[in-house]
């Protein structure tokens, strides 16, 4: 890009050194809203709410499923015959969620607790004794929702959970397999240590229960039709003595989200109808009414768009990016990253040809000429690129939300930005990339 084209090596390039001084300044403008929203943003809920006031605010049109799954669309100047442009991201991120019945007191330690079930792929480890926030909704009987968000201002308590003393956890947890030193079930999260007066059984959990009901008028039984969820309540920060790099819960894959949803609220008159989707669950493999594998909501925004269409005719000549992140080689573990092939911060968005695990099981692999285009559509406008794939071949593996679509016909590639400690509760992610991704879409949903 820029120079002259060598035949002789394909160069992993900086992205700092690739954008003009004056896109540096505007990734660093750009990573301000970014770090906003997602100090905002820390559920699918939340998501679609922030979605829904985006696109509301530059009058474009929102379509939503279950408050929990949007699409904004974007006519094109080409008929929808001629096929689509989506960019779709991911709006669930790893965390706590709460399980139906999650009070009780633990009378050996005084204290009351609330019960969990992890969502996503996490390592249990990291997600102990870090301040906590409690998000979601609690539905009553009588239908009435109350949203609750809890751990979030400057003067709110926070939750935790508690870990062992290293002085006692020798053979309990220091001695076992990191997997095993901290089970599913000891994630339970302090709430409370103050009994009720005089009353002596249950005494703190009893406490608590008041306080919910009197605070929003919850009973007990009310957690079961509640999903609440807890996530870490660190904010979105600089991180490195240059503040390139930001430091935040929850950029799996909002990174892909923010950038998404900028840019297609930036779009004007673009060639092909686009659409940018915000899809649900794809932590859990996609599965539930408001996931990607989920054909019917896209197969209505196509139906909205002109109802009298061949949805499946329109699906084979659409092109997707199946915006999400990838893994950031990872300084200290250098070993399970083929480094030629992988990602690392500030290369750049990342051309993911293919995820998967094994023999490419399970993948979308995008196929040389999609791959083609894509690479020269990125050196076309200057967008600083780079290749990924998830680690070495049998190390692990992954997948995203890119077959779902291929599967439908479409053509689809995976592009998105690199990260570090990913679903940990504190991502790293790069400035220069995140302004990267978003240029990417913009390029991509205005063609
Ligand atoms: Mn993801
Ligand atoms: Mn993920």
């Amino acid at each position: 890009m820029g120079e002259k084209e060598s035949i002789y090596a394909y160069k992993k390039k900086s992205a700092w050194e690739t954008l003009t001084r004056d896109q540096i300044k505007k990734a660093f403008e750009f990573a301000e809203g970014y770090k906003l929203f997602l100090d905002n943003v820390k559920t699918e809920r939340e998501a679609v709410q922030k979605i829904k006031e985006a696109a509301k605010r530059d009058k474009k049109r929102i379509i939503t499923n279950r408050e929990k799954e949007a699409a904004i669309i974007v006519p094109g100047k080409k008929s929808v015959e001629e096929g689509l442009r989506i960019v779709i991201s991911h709006i669930d991120s790893p965390r706590l969620d709460l399980k139906q019945i999650p009070l009780y007191e633990d009378q050996d330690s005084n204290l009351a607790l609330l019960e969990t079930h992890y969502y996503g792929g996490i390592k249990k480890f990291q997600w102990v004794t870090i301040p906590l926030a409690l998000h979601g909704v609690i539905i009553k009987k009588t239908g009435e929702k109350i949203i609750f968000t809890l751990g979030e201002d400057i003067d709110d308590p926070v939750f935790s959970v508690p870990d062992l003393l290293p002085h006692l956890s020798h053979e309990v947890q220091d001695t076992k397999k990191i997997d095993d030193a901290i089970k599913g079930e000891s994630l339970d999260i302090v709430v409370g240590n103050r009994s009720a007066t005089g009353n002596f059984k249950e005494g703190i959990k009893t406490a608590i229960i008041d306080k919910l009901h009197k605070d929003y008028g919850i009973t007990e039984e009310d957690f079961i039709s509640a999903e609440l969820e807890a996530v870490p309540t660190f904010k979105a920060k600089d991180v490195g003595f240059d503040r390139s790099l930001i430091g935040a819960y929850g950029q799996d894959d909002r990174a892909s989200v923010y950038a998404a949803l900028k840019a297609i609220l930036r779009l004007k008159n673009p060639e092909h109808a686009t659409i940018a989707l915000f899809v649900d669950k794809e932590e859990i493999g996609s599965e539930g009414s408001t996931a990607a594998q989920v054909t019917s909501f896209i197969r209505s925004i196509i139906r909205d768009l002109n109802p009298r269409i061949d949805i499946d005719s329109i699906m084979l000549k659409t092109k997707v990016i199946s915006a999400d992140v990838n893994s950031a080689v990872t300084p200290n573990y250098i070993d399970v990253f083929d480094v030629k092939n992988a990602s690392s911060l500030g290369g750049g968005v990342v051309i993911s040809k293919y995820t998967g695990h094994g023999g490419k099981y399970s993948a979308n692999d995008a196929s040389a000429e999609y791959v083609a285009e894509i690479r020269a559509m990125l050196d076309k406008a200057k967008i600083p690129w780079q290749t990924g794939e998830l680690g070495k071949v049998d190390k692990g593996g992954g997948g995203t939300v890119a077959k779902y679509l291929s599967r439908l016909g479409m053509e689809v590639i995976d592009l998105g930005a690199p990260v570090l400690s990913m679903h940990s509760p504190y991502e790293i992610t790069s400035k220069v990339d995140i302004y990267s991704s978003f240029l990417a879409y913009y390029e991509f949903l205005k063609s």
